[in-house]
């Protein structure tokens, strides 16, 4: 080590010191201390590694001033000292987002969180019978009253239902599927692992794109033990394609004593057709064909929370309840309560409409998205303007889409406002208002960023408005890294 890197090593401020700086003290009263402290020993680090890489200037006078480094500090202490899980805004457009979360509850299912979180409740207690109660109880009936099945089960999410029924039903022996539904549905979740993993022997029928209902009758045999079907939810095979349907299906399982169990995905709990959309399948539509057991999702297009549910036959039901792994991929007490919440809103369609957020977002009128990105593009030209900023902002059509696997071809007409900063390439541009308080997340197209109102609730319209404009202006120091 040189000379002059050792002076200016030497020259740096202590940890002490730098807690009496007056704006780190001014901090040190809103933040936790113990992320000051680590803040400044982060920002005095990079500083070192700056000097003995010989980036800090070759005199001691280029050293950072201690105002400078409280900056920085104080930057890192923020980031320090906020949580990891935040509130984000999604101005993608796409409403059922699996890496944001996807569905946003309905109010009332916060509430019932909230509640539940708080204090004790009657989880697993039969307040009439004085005794242990199922958690269970709180949602089989709503469950079984709006698909029309004997019998349900709610458990951690979808992936867990799939493995359940075909561990319970199929351990060892052979689960008969059709080649064209050996999908993967998201990162890590394919249906051909989830089945190994649970025990099933895979028996492939069919090809890619067609599977009759003699390929499945062909491998019926003494090993079988189910027959699976898959809603391909994300992907589609279009043209000289043929698939079972599952009231066929049923007609073979009835034949052979075979259950037949579907896994329908996102599972629609009432018929988008109706709302204007292209139509996913149903779980009531599954049991009325005959399906013994049906799962899905409780947050998809139920809108519900992170949950996997599984109607159909008593028999079958209960069989999977006794199986010791439905403890280890049991549903949580506050899913639970959201869980609740949110099919009692399905005994009224009008009601489940008015108040799922994924519902409201998806039947939202044009004219309203119009509105909102109407106000959303004078907001943000107000302010550019004010600061005499040069930018074009523009309302624009565009589209929406589902996500999470619901209609993957479906894409919904929407305006989008565009955001082209003369200052900044939309990849720049994007990169920053994914750094921001609360964290933007858009498109970008043609060299534009783009925001879909249809994502984004009507209170956080003005937020969003001034982290896009201060975005398109400030300097790059002005963003915490
Ligand atoms: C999404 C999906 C799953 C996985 O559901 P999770 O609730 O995310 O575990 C399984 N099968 C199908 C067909 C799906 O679309």
């Amino acid at each position: 080590m040189d000379s002059r890197t050792r002076t200016q090593l030497r020259q740096l401020p202590s940890v002490d010191e730098l807690l009496q700086e007056p704006s780190i003290r001014e901090k040190a009263q809103t933040l936790p201390r113990w992320a000051v402290i680590e803040a400044i020993r982060e920002a005095l680090e990079r500083r070192r590694q700056m000097i003995a890489k010989g980036q800090s200037g070759s005199t001691p006078s280029d050293l950072p001033s201690r105002t400078v480094l409280a900056a920085e500090a104080q930057q890192i202490a923020v980031r320090l000292s906020r949580p990891a899980l935040r509130h984000l805004i999604n101005a993608t457009g796409v409403v059922i987002h699996t890496n944001l979360g996807r569905a946003p509850l309905a109010e009332v299912a916060i509430d019932r969180v909230v509640e539940a979180a708080r204090g004790y409740s009657n989880l697993e207690y039969d307040l009439e019978r004085g005794d242990r109660g199922s958690r269970q109880e709180h949602v089989e009936q709503l469950l079984c009253r709006l698909t029309g099945a004997e019998a349900a089960l709610a458990v951690n999410n979808n992936a867990a239902a799939v493995l359940l029924a075909i561990n319970t039903l199929a351990e060892g022996k052979e689960v008969i599927v059709s080649r064209g539904e050996l999908v993967e549905i998201g990162d890590s979740f394919r249906i051909p692992d989830i089945m190994c993993r649970a025990g099933g022997i895979l028996r492939e029928v069919g090809t890619t794109n067609r599977t009759y209902l003699r390929d499945y009758e062909d491998a019926v045999g003494t090993a079988s033990a189910i027959i699976l079907k898959v809603h391909t939810s994300n992907f589609r095979i279009q043209g000289f394609t043929s698939q079972v349907p599952v009231v066929e299906l049923a007609g073979l399982g009835e034949k052979t004593g075979l259950p037949v169990v579907e896994d329908v995905g996102s599972g629609a709990l009432l018929d988008l057709s109706q709302l204007g959309l292209s139509k996913e399948p149903m779980p009531s539509e599954s049991i009325r064909a005959g399906a013994d057991l049906v799962t899905f999702s409780g947050d998809k297009l139920l809108g519900g929370p992170q949950a996997g549910l599984i109607v159909g036959k008593q028999l079958l039901v209960a069989r999977l309840r006794r199986n010791p792994l439905a403890r280890a991929i049991r549903i949580d007490k506050l899913s639970l309560a959201a869980l609740e919440a949110t099919l009692r809103l399905y005994l009224d369609e009008g009601q489940a409409v008015a108040h799922v957020p994924v519902l409201r977002a998806l039947v939202m009128p044009l004219q309203e998205i119009e509105r909102r990105a109407r106000r959303l593009c004078e907001a943000i030209s107000d302010q550019l303007s004010a600061i005499s900023c040069q930018h074009e902002v523009s309302v624009i059509d565009g589209t929406s889409e589902v996500g999470g696997g619901a209609l993957p071809l479906e894409t919904i007409p929407t305006r989008l406002v565009a955001v082209r900063s003369v200052l900044l390439s939309a990849p720049v541009l994007e990169r920053r208002l994914r750094r921001t308080d609360p964290p933007v997340m858009v498109r970008i197209k043609d060299d534009r960023i783009v925001l879909d109102p249809r994502t984004v609730s009507e209170d956080e319209l003005d937020t969003l408005a001034n982290l896009v404009a201060s975005a398109a202006v400030s300097k790059e120091a002005d963003i915490d890294s």
